[in-house]
This record gives structure tokens, sequence and C-alpha cells, in this order.
């Protein structure tokens, strides 16, 4: 059986935006906000060395709530895909969820089971990819991705970051880290690749 790295986008891979209208970090909403984090493609290789196969899990309701477009939406995905692509980097599958329980576009509209903490995405990559859950890994900057990880069975890493204050603090999750690159380091560590006696 396979295994599998499971990631969250804005404020895992790449920096959230600040909007001060809102007074929140969200997730970009153009191709000229999406900027990776330092460090991010070399991690992102390393997970790929170690066998393990990607997954991108990403809640987007930000068209269903009305506040940008579809198209922005996947204006920013293209950017993402295409510096992957760029790297050499293949992730399995892109799962975005689009929905929204209180939004305002009428089809995006609706309870769903693939936002985060719903865990429909990671059910249908563990059947379409035959992964084994309890070798495989969730990382994320919310209590949802960590909730999400952990209703599958996946172990789980909080990115601690400033932007995710408040939306952050009541999981648990296995491990927490400054940023991906940590991350990958606690996944090694686990793996056995490094011995660690400290
Ligand atoms: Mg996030
Ligand atoms: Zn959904």
């Amino acid at each position: 059986m396979d295994k599998a790295v499971f990631l969250d986008r804005d404020g895992v891979l790449n920096y959230p935006v600040f909007n001060p209208n809102t007074n929140e970090y969200e997730a970009p909403f153009n191709e000229k906000d999406f900027k990776l984090f330092p460090d991010v493609i070399e991690s992102l290789k390393e997970l790929l060395d170690m066998n393990y196969r990607l997954f991108l899990v990403s809640n987007q309701p930000d068209y269903a709530k009305g506040k940008t477009t579809l198209e922005n939406l996947y204006s920013v995905h293209k950017k993402l895909h295409n510096i992957l692509t760029e790297n050499n980097i293949s992730f399995n599958e892109y799962y975005y969820c689009y929905h929204h329980p209180y939004g305002i576009i009428p089809e995006y509209s609706i309870i769903c089971e693939c936002r985060k903490p719903g865990n429909l995405f990671l059910k249908q990559a563990k059947l379409k990819y035959s992964l084994d859950m309890s070798r495989s890994w969730m990382i994320g900057d919310r209590d949802v991705d960590i909730y999400c990880g952990q209703s599958v069975g996946t172990k789980t890493i909080m990115i601690s970051q400033k932007h995710s204050d408040g939306k952050s603090g009541q999981s648990k999750p296995e491990h927490k880290a400054k940023n991906l690159k940590e991350a990958v380091d606690i996944i090694k560590i686990n793996l056995g690749d490094i011995a660690c006696h400290n």
C-alpha cells in the first residue's frame, strides 16, 4: 500500500493575504498575490523522494461567499500548478472544495462532505490510490485540517503561524512545526531515516 501526505494550501504552501476590510488573512484571489513560502519546493521534493504521494486538500469558499470569482480562484490554482510543474513536482490530485454552507451563490452554498473537516476527499484518495492512512500525514494550519486528517487515521502536523491564531488552538495534532520544512523533518524522523537522540 502507498503512503500519502495531504497538504492544506493557504498558510502551508503559500502566504495567506491580509485583507484590511475583514481584518483577516485570506486566500489569494489573484496570481500576483500568490507567493510560496521559502523552501516549499525543496520540501515537496523531499516528500516525493521518500515515496509519498502528494495531495492538495483546500477549502476555497470565497466564490460561494461572493467575495471573488471562480476564474480568480482557478487562476491562483493555475499559478501553483505551473510552479510545481516547472519544478517537476507532481501531486496525484488537487482537491478543492468551493462550497460554503452560508454562502450567497446558491449552487455552491450547500452543506457538503468535502469541506474540511469533512473527509470526503481523503476517503476518495484512499480508495483510488490504496493508501495506508496510518503511514500517511495531514499537514495544515487550522484545526479543521487536523480534525480532517485524524478522522481518517492519518498522523497530523499543525503549522503554527500568526495568521492562523484563533483557528488553530482547539485540536490536538501529533506534532507542531513552524513551516513545511520543519514538518518534513518531523516526517523524516518518524520514518527512522534520521537518528534523533536529543
Ligand atoms: Mg490553511
Ligand atoms: Zn465541498
